[in-house]
């Protein structure tokens, strides 16, 4: 193998997105390419130099890294023996360089793959190819919040038409009402899963089904039913086409879920009465539901739902009724909406939310659906989120955590590794936390001098530095430290050389609240008490964001409860010595000991709120934490200048947090708790 040879195949397997010695290589074949492309290795080796393509140091980079890269496809994670898995879900985040996504369900998603191929487990993952999917942050001088959509180019991606042995695209056919919709499908590698992203945009359909499948959660309820019935119905055609065998379906929240409406139908093909073939699709499939935030919980009205599913409920031979019904709490009422959660708790075995919380939210939520029963009963169990440790890990990181607790990758991140954090001198995690700091602080003064949001930098390397970066929903109440603008100008006017607070995140383009969040943001920064130490980070990705959970040292986070399921952005900074600063809600409640980061307010409480009290004691919350606690802390220097108390937390947030809230354990869980149950047989 020639070493070009080893760098496209090395090229075409998301496993670089976790390797940093695979990008430090792409970085080298054309550092300007590989940055313009959002650090895409395919378009670095396009325009790779001749030069360092021939130089004999390369070279054996080259191929030192591709005979890691054949060690961890070839090396067993411990899971190949378990169920074969088809994962369902709409978008994927697994690098800024695929905009798949659009935020914490994706990256969560992407998470999972990663972490299933790193365990072996047989895992085949389907979603959407959302050509025009993240898109690009942009504003106008008023501060206001525009998008723009730049399409993945396939022959920039590593993606692969999916062909059969003719060369010709494998296509399968599902219909919206009488009109056929051709979906191909594009593969793509992640290791050792394979991800299908299926696709409408081609010319064997009219334009209005090529648009299909371009752009996530936008468009209106009918184009949002069509791209459903294309991932869960035409998911499931796609991959018996390929001949993928499948033990366990995941429904990965409910946009998926007619995946169970097309086992339906081949069961009952397959004879079955519709008892027993519900019964036989139930023993199959599992789900998983992200989000107590009604939105969050696709509903579509009977008369648009019986439309789009015209052909299909033929094909199945039910009445409308009993579709109807499948999606309906009671089924018995004709106004109630098709609601795809209620399809997948009923043709599920299983189902969890993505936090203990999230678990006992879900099940109040959903206990009308089984009120025969006491809440406690509802069969919604819990998995907490965690995230890709190696994906998530800063380069500097790395370094510290290889030198200092040994190598954390290859002992599969257990617990054991995080616990040596405590043989670490003060000196050694304090230096790791200010150069996370100071490369943070580079990063921001490089990215704003490009940004169309005038921003301007005094950050400072030695300044206690708090960020807040996720997607600008209005539940997770971004503007909320400024609540109380003059309580928070005299923090800043207190601490007036040792605070400093960075925001990012996008709104989604049709929530004007969450855009109003960004203005609001932006005008307090040209305020002459936060000018150059409040700014706001424009065009939010996954490299901002391991950035800024890289270099922070205090992560908030102030959803308003019960809403955040789960939340994943506080996991990804604990491993860089960073501590949150938390709502006690989503993973929080679990993760927090009192001794390894902060909690705002109590311990979540269930009962829901007037809003605007909400956020005014919330806010109060936030600022007696940040005044009592987390700005004298930091500030409080031993006779050696080092703030010891801190750095005792940020030994307790590594030690406690990492290993719990990392994919490797998420995915265990799912592997022995859901994918791994029984399989009862049915006739
Ligand atoms: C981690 C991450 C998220 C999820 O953050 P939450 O705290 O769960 O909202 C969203 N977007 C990006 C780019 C991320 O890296």
């Amino acid at each position: 193998m020639t070493p070009h040879d080893q760098l496209l195949e090395l090229s075409r397997n998301l496993w670089w997105s976790w390797n940093p010695d695979a990008l430090t290589l792409f970085t080298r074949l054309n550092r300007n390419a590989f940055e313009a492309s959002l650090n895409n290795p395919i378009v670095a080796l396009k325009f790779a130099k001749q030069d360092t393509l021939e130089d004999p140091y390369v070279i054996e980079q080259i191929d030192s890294v591709y005979r890691k890269f054949r060690r961890y496809m070839e090396e067993p994670g411990g899971e190949e023996d378990g169920p074969r898995v088809s994962y369902f879900c709409m978008e994927y985040g697994l690098h800024e360089s695929m905009p798949l996504y659009s935020g914490g369900l994706g990256i969560l998603a992407g998470d999972h793959v990663k972490a299933a191929s790193d365990v072996g487990l047989p895992f085949t993952a389907v979603g959407l190819f959302i050509r025009e999917g993240y898109f690009r942050q942009y504003f106008d001088a008023d501060g206001v919040q525009h998008d723009d959509y730049p399409a993945i180019d396939v022959t920039n991606h590593p993606v692969e038409l999916v062909t059969d042995s003719e060369g010709k695209a494998v296509v399968v056919t599902v219909h919206s009402g009488e009109e056929p919709i051709r979906i191909r499908a594009f593969r793509m590698l992640v290791g050792k899963s394979t991800l299908y992203l299926l696709d409408t945009d081609f010319a064997e359909n009219p334009y209005w089904i090529r648009f299909l499948t371009r752009r996530l959660y936008q468009g209106d309820r009918v184009t949002r039913l069509q791209q459903e019935v294309i991932l869960g119905i035409g998911g499931v055609r796609m991959l018996r086409a390929l001949g993928i065998e499948t033990d366990v379906w995941h429904m990965n929240e409910g946009h998926c879920a007619f995946l169970s409406l097309e086992l339906l139908r081949e069961s009952l093909h397959a004879g079955r009465s519709f008892d027993d073939a519900c019964a036989h699709v139930r023993s199959r499939c599992v789900f998983t539901t992200h989000t107590p935030v009604p939105a969050g919980h696709d509903r579509f009205n009977p008369g648009n739902f019986n439309w789009i599913m015209k052909t299909f409920r033929g094909e199945l031979g039910l009445d409308e009724h009993t579709l109807l019904g499948m999606g309906r709490v009671d089924v018995n009422d004709p106004g109630e909406e098709f609601t795809m959660t209620v399809l997948g708790l009923k043709l599920s075995r299983a189902a969890n939310g993505v936090s203990k919380l999230n678990g006992e939210v879900a099940r109040r939520q959903w206990h009308h659906l089984y009120s025969d029963r006491p809440v406690e009963d509802v069969p919604i169990g819990h998995i907490t989120n965690g995230i890709h440790l190696p994906t998530w890990a800063s380069p500097a990181s790395r370094t510290f955590l290889r030198t200092n607790l040994g190598s954390w990758t290859n002992d599969r991140e257990k617990q054991t590794t995080w616990d040596r954090i405590d043989d670490v001198p003060d000196q050694a995690i304090w230096e790791y936390r200010r150069k996370l700091r100071k490369n943070l602080i580079d990063f921001v003064n490089r990215k704003i001098a490009q940004q169309t949001l005038p921003q301007t930098s005094l950050l400072n390397p030695r300044a206690l530095t708090i960020g807040f970066a996720r997607r600008f929903a209005t539940y997770k109440r971004a503007p909320l430290l400024f609540n109380d603008i003059e309580r928070v100008a005299n923090l800043f006017s207190k601490y007036e050389r040792s605070i400093q607070v960075i925001y990012a995140g996008k709104a989604h383009p049709a929530d004007e609240g969450g855009k109003e969040f960004i203005r609001t943001i932006y005008e307090l920064s040209k305020r002459s008490e936060f000018k150059g130490r409040l700014i706001f980070l424009e065009n939010y990705n996954m490299e901002i964001g391991r950035m800024l959970v890289s270099g922070c040292d205090v992560w908030l986070n102030n959803p308003r409860r019960p809403y955040e399921a789960s939340g994943t952005s506080g996991q990804k900074i604990a491993l860089h010595g960073g501590l949150n600063l938390s709502i006690l809600d989503g993973w929080w409640p679990e993760g927090y000991d009192g001794t390894n980061g902060w909690a705002i307010g109590e311990d979540a409480s269930h009962e829901i709120k007037d809003p605007h009290i909400q956020d005014t004691e919330d806010a109060e919350f936030l600022y007696q934490v940040l005044e009592n606690d987390v700005m004298p802390l930091f500030n409080k220097r031993g006779p050696d200048g080092l703030p010891s108390e801190w750095i005792q937390m940020i030994r307790s947030s590594i030690r406690s947090l990492t290993y719990r809230f990392s994919a490797h354990r998420m995915i265990l869980d799912y592997a022995h708790q859901m994918y791994r149950e029984p399989v009862e047989e049915t006739v």
